[in-house]
């Protein structure tokens, strides 16, 4: 994101101000725009940072909002232009890189994006946008800096527990006691990463800082890319101005890497850093140096600088006129918002819910087309007037609200079915016994799906297979459902059980068909020659790329004999063999932990954790005596307990647990919150522990 205009009213320094700090009709804006030093600047310096402090931090800024008022009676509000980075700040729809917006703070403090309709007048041919941040993280980087930087000494934290984390990267700006980054606590964990753990990005990091600074301000740190330097003795070697011109340097090398959590080469990314009055923060015959500084290492950054006349003669003449390329539209146009035009006689199928193909609407396509029908697939929110007969599938009963905002819109036209809806509702047997239609879903490909077997004898208490489906009868042949295809995902209940599965297996080995058993194999059933055929059969995960058993384990029955099984399948570390693990029905935690040590405890296996919901009718959860006396405990053996994969899986889970510990003991487990943002979205933390508190 890059700052192109701003027109100002009301400012109490900056009243009726128009400022131009690039011109977008051409396709690149000076990279350093050097203000003049004096209050009116500084002045602006903040107003810009209170845009992108954003309306819902405001009241986080330590700063005196009335300051910034001409009239204490009327709204402050700064109308700007800017330009923004489609990938960073994840905008689609969007027909064009520059945008305009408004900010404005109203005579009570409380601040918001202006209205469109009273932008009017400023630049109309432009699109009005919010700006949304999310925890703030990766879009609209920006930083700023006042003149008077302290910085912390063994009390940062690099974990993003504060959930106003983004806004304190621009507290120096109105707080002269506002801290930076603690420099060797930051420079000892990048050189962890860089060094010890050789991660890329890190290491691109530390050898782009230690280069600049080495060559630009002459600053020894020939030993930073060495295993064993030591930043505390290095850093103490350092004279006091030394350390001075580092510490907004390592602060915003730290803000822009944290900023960039999937970016290898991190300081290229595009934002906007201001800064009032660096020259007195450093030595005279330095400051050309350090600006050099400043602009190698952040190609991408727009700088906004105020100085004094005597420090503007310093800024090279090379940094000055360096230019930055707006970004250009590069994705997606408009999403056509235009009603689907249907041909006479057409059927709308919607598959509301499936996570695999819908097999119920690939037969209903099927038998429509060939009675001359027109069949189009459609999500759920897309909606058109003009069908003649609709029909959806839903599969879980969570989705009822949407099936009920489909009843609302399109009443008798609409017929629904799944497990979702019904039970007992069937197709039609002249409906059912057909083929699907496998062009309903391209993204098949290759693979035929269905079932060759239905039903199941074993009556687990939250399962609607037995009542739904009766006991496992056969429903198709091999021949049948494959249609000369070589790879199936069966979505058959519990194939194992059906009396004759040992001739179908065979059959399988026969055809060397590869084979996605997508609703797991039941264990239980697995003999010593059943587990040798079924490594014959080539297994694989529903996108067929690569090898992958699954099984289920949803209490801890027969632990001893299930280990047997397993056993005879004789798998070896790197093979991969997924459990499906529901949560959240009737297991205590005990019970929880113990599958898990089960589950780890096997060559190869990992876990799949699925959160138990009751289908329609289904018995709900029975949870209340989950934790006992020693949840603490548990919660300490659960954090222990690592998969060689799909740990994001159990991060589900982590999070379930740590929501039900706070319901119970009104408290926060932090080491388990630690370990839910362990390795994904580490910036949500101190959100997550807010929305925690909330919960007492
Ligand atoms: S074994 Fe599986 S399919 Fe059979 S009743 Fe239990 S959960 Fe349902």
């Amino acid at each position: 994101m890059y700052l192109l205009q701003l027109h100002i009213n009301n400012a109490s320094q900056n009243n009726d101000s128009e400022i131009v700090l690039g011109d977008f009709i051409t396709d690149a804006i000076p990279k350093w725009h050097l203000l003049t030093l004096n209050k009116k600047n500084h002045e602006l310096l903040q107003l810009i940072a209170l845009i992108f402090c954003g309306p819902k931090y405001l009241d986080y800024l330590p700063c005196a909002l009335d300051d910034y008022f001409k009239c204490p009676d009327q709204s402050l509000i700064i109308k700007f232009v800017y330009a923004v980075h489609q990938h960073r700040e994840k905008l689609s729809n969007i027909s064009s890189t520059i945008l305009r917006n408004g900010f404005q703070i109203s005579p009570d403090f409380k601040g918001s994006y202006t209205h469109k309709k009273n932008l009017t007048g400023f630049y109309d041919q432009l699109e009005k946008r919010n700006l949304f941040y999310s925890t703030g993280n990766i879009p609209y980087f920006f930083l700023a800096y006042g003149n008077h930087l302290e910085h912390h000494t063994g009390t940062d934290n690099f974990d993003f527990i504060d959930p106003n984390f983004r806004i304190t990267r621009f507290y120096s700006l109105f707080d002269k006691n506002a801290k930076l980054t603690d420099p060797t606590e930051y420079l000892k964990r990048l050189h962890y990463r860089a060094i010890l753990k050789n991660r890329y990005p890190a290491k691109q990091a530390l050898e782009q800082l230690t280069t600049y600074i080495s060559t630009l301000l002459n600053i020894d740190t020939s030993c930073w890319m060495n295993k064993e330097c030591n930043f505390d003795r290095q850093w103490s070697r350092f004279p006091d101005y030394q350390k001075q011109l580092l510490h907004p340097v390592i602060d915003a090398s730290r803000h822009i890497i944290d900023a960039s959590p999937f970016v290898a080469d991190a300081f290229n990314i595009p934002g906007i850093l201001l800064f009032h009055s660096p020259y007195t923060l450093c030595p005279p015959n330095m400051f050309s140096s350090w600006m050099k500084l400043w602009d190698a290492l952040f190609p991408n950054m727009q700088m906004i600088v105020t100085l004094s006349p005597q420090a503007m003669t310093k800024v090279p003449d090379s940094i000055v006129s360096k230019r930055l390329k707006l970004p250009s539209v590069s994705i997606s146009k408009k999403k056509s918002k235009a009603p689907i035009i249907l041909p006479k006689k057409s059927i709308l199928l919607i598959d509301v819910d499936s996570r695999l193909p819908n097999l119920a609407l690939m037969k209903l396509s099927n038998y429509y087309k060939s009675k001359g029908w027109s069949v189009v697939k459609v999500r759920p929110e897309l909606k058109t007037k003009h069908a003649e007969k609709i029909f959806a599938s839903v599969i879980f009963n969570k989705s009822l609200n949407k099936i009920n905002r489909l009843n609302n819109y399109y009443g008798d036209r609409l017929t629904t079915g799944g497990s979702g809806v019904s039970i007992t509702k069937r197709l039609p047997k002249t409906i059912e016994n057909l083929q699907p239609d496998y062009s309903l879903y391209p993204e098949l490909e290759d693979r035929a799906i269905g079932f060759l077997t239905r039903g199941c004898p074993k009556k687990c208490e939250f399962c609607i297979v037995p009542v739904k489906e009766g006991k496992t009868h056969q429903v198709s042949d091999l021949d049948d459902l494959l249609q000369n295809r070589s790879k199936v995902i069966l979505l058959d209940d519990n194939i194992l059980s059906y009396p004759n599965a040992d001739q179908l297996f065979e059959e399988m080995v026969q055809k060397n068909i590869s084979v996605n058993f997508t609703q797991s194999l039941d264990l239980m059933l697995i003999t010593k020659e059943r587990a040798k055929m079924l490594r014959r059969i080539k297994c694989h995960n529903t996108k067929f790329t690569r090898n992958n058993y699954y099984f289920s384990l949803n209490n801890t029955d027969h632990l001893n004999l299930l280990r047997r099984n397993y056993g005879y399948f004789q798998f070896k570390p790197g093979e991969n063999v997924e459990f499906i693990y529901m949560y959240g029905y009737n297991t205590t935690f005990q019970e929880d932990i113990d599958r898990l040590k089960f589950i780890k405890s096997l060559p190869a296996a990992y876990v799949f954790t699925q959160e138990y919901k009751s289908c329609l009718n289904g018995p709900q959860p029975k949870l209340s005596n989950f934790f006992d006396h020693d949840a603490d405990r548990l919660i300490d053996e659960l954090i222990s307990i690592n998969f060689s994969q799909n740990m994001k899986s159990m991060e589900n889970y982590y999070r379930w647990i740590s929501q039900k510990y706070v319901h119970q003991f009104k408290k926060i487990h932090h080491p388990l919150v630690d370990t839910i943002f362990r390795y994904n979205y580490r910036d949500k933390k101190g959100q997550y522990i807010q929305k925690c508190l909330e919960m007492f």
